[in-house]
């Protein structure tokens, strides 16, 4: 271990059979929050957000934002634009982490 490779270029993800991606993780915390999520699921969305901060920062905030929009209105959809703006939120930060 004398040199460090900085792996600057794309990365394939090659053998993460047990190791979730932020960009999965941060997909899938919605289905976690609303529950939709198996045992495994949940496990291993719980795992990830352990070990990574982005996600658990993008995490907290929605779960910030969920129960905010519960607060505000009793239905189970968020409304379309907060929707938007939710999702167009998530995939920026997506972007961002691809690119380390
Ligand atoms: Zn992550």
């Amino acid at each position: 271990m004398s040199d460090h490779t900085t792996a600057g270029a794309s990365t394939p993800s090659g053998d993460g059979a047990s190791r979730t991606d932020c960009s999965e993780a941060l997909l899938r915390v919605y289905e976690y929050l609303d529950g939709e999520l198996g045992p495994d699921e949940c496990a291993k969305i719980q795992a990830h957000l352990d070990e990574c901060g982005p996600c658990l920062k993008e995490y907290d905030l929605d779960t910030t934002l969920k129960s905010l929009i519960k607060r505000s209105c009793e239905c189970e959809q968020a409304p379309e634009a907060l929707r938007m703006t939710i999702m167009s939120r998530i995939s920026m930060t997506v972007i961002q982490v691809d690119r380390g």
